[in-house]
């Protein structure tokens, strides 16, 4: 008998994930700069064999900035960044993980971790937002594209503006209700130890940018 592929109901599923893979919702931030630290890992690798790039360690960074009077948090960093066609295989594609094949690859070359491998982990920043939306810049081109997405509903991918090459994740926080508080993912203090928990092993450096309101 020839055997059938399972269909899924990607909305059902990706409610179903934010809503149950993670027990705690401050790990989005761990997963956000995750990602940028492999962002910058892919140039830093892409620099041991590409004699035209140099890996400045100074010019690789992750930034964390909260603005409490608009409600976002944006996750900043100066890493590969994405294209349009990226934008659209990477974050438009469920549980395909990017870094697991990145993992494989690159393995045996040095002792570095790239974290992540289920392909989820970007999503996690649903758990906290209401919108989040992604302006990215590949290095080696000149134009950047913002996708943004509201969750289930999908996503849109249009042409945007960015001066530096990498990605900034800006995430609109939800609001406060009787049950659940968000206003801590605005909190300097709070995303401190947030990062300091998880992110704590992150080999470049990450800053914080805080906006008072
Ligand atoms: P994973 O990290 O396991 O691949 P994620 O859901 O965390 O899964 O991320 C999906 C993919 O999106 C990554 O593999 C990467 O290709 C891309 N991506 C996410 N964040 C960034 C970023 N800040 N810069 C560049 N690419 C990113
Ligand atoms: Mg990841």
């Amino acid at each position: 008998m020839a055997k059938q592929q399972f269909k899924a109901e990607s909305k059902r599923l990706l409610e179903m994930m934010i809503n149950s893979i993670y027990t705690q919702r401050e790990i989005f931030l761990r997963e956000l700069i995750s990602n940028a630290s492999d962002a910058i890992d892919k140039i830093y690798y892409k620099a041991l064999t590409d004699d035209s790039l140099v890996f400045n360690k100074e010019d690789y960074y992750i930034t964390i900035k909260a603005d409490k009077e608009n409600r976002t948090l944006t996750i900043s960093d100066t890493g590969i960044g994405m294209t349009k066609e990226e934008l659209e295989n990477n974050l438009g594609v469920i549980a395909k993980s990017g870094s697991l094949a990145f993992k494989k690859e690159n393995e045996a070359k040095e002792g570095h971790n790239i974290i992540g491998q289920f392909g989820v982990g970007f999503y996690a920043a649903f758990m906290v937002a209401d919108v989040v939306t992604v302006i990215s810049r590949a290095l080696g081109t000149g134009e950047a594209f913002k996708w943004e997405s509201a969750g289930a509903d999908g996503y849109s991918i249009e042409p945007s503006e960015k001066l530096e090459v990498g990605t900034d994740i800006i995430l609109k926080i939800k609001e406060n209700t009787e049950d659940d508080q968000y206003d801590e993912y605005l909190d300097e203090y709070r995303l401190r130890s947030i990062v300091k928990k998880y992110s704590d092993f992150i080999r470049y450096p990450i800053k914080m940018d805080v906006k008072k309101s």
